[in-house]
C-alpha cells in the first residue's frame, strides 16, 4: 500500500490545502492526472468551479462536455469536500469512534452518513 506508514500529521501536512489534496491523491492514483472527453475524445482541461472542487471540461467549442475531476474515483459520488473525505477516511482506517472523527474532521454525523449512503448506492461500500 502507497501510503502504509503514514500518520495524521504527515496527512495534514501533505494536504493544506484542496489543491494539495487533489496532488496528493493524483501522486497516489486516487484521482486521474488526465481525461479524455467522453463526446468528442478531445484531451479534457481542469478548471475551478464557482463552487468547490473542480471539473474536467472539454476545450472544443462546440461540445463543452464537462464532469467532475472525481468522476470514476472512490470520491465521485460524495458531495464532501476532498480534504474531509481523506481525514474522515484516515481517521476510519485507525477504527477512531464516529464522535471523535465528526470533531477531528469538523463534520456532523448527518454528513458523514449522507457520505456514506451516497458512496453505497454507488456500490463503493
Ligand atoms: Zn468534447
Amino acid at each position: 500500500m502507497i501510503v502504509a506508514g503514514l500518520n495524521h500529521r504527515d496527512l495534514v501536512w501533505a494536504m493544506r490545502t484542496e489543491d494539495d489534496c487533489i496532488a496528493w491523491l493524483r501522486a497516489n492514483c486516487l484521482l486521474a492526472v488526465s481525461q479524455q472527453c467522453p463526446c468528442c475524445a478531445t484531451a479534457m482541461k481542469e478548471s475551478p468551479t464557482s463552487q468547490h472542487g473542480k471539473v474536467w471540461q472539454c476545450p472544443t467549442t462546440d461540445c463543452c462536455h464537462c464532469h467532475s475531476i472525481r468522476k470514476g474515483s472512490f470520491f465521485d459520488c460524495s458531495p464532501l469536500p476532498l480534504i474531509k473525505l481523506v481525514d474522515f477516511i484516515y481517521w476510519w482506517s485507525v477504527k477512531m469512534r464516529n464522535t471523535y472523527i465528526e470533531s477531528e474532521v469538523v463534520i456532523s454525523h448527518v454528513e458523514i452518513y449522507q457520505g456514506l449512503i451516497i458512496q453505497a448506492e454507488a456500490g463503493y461500500c
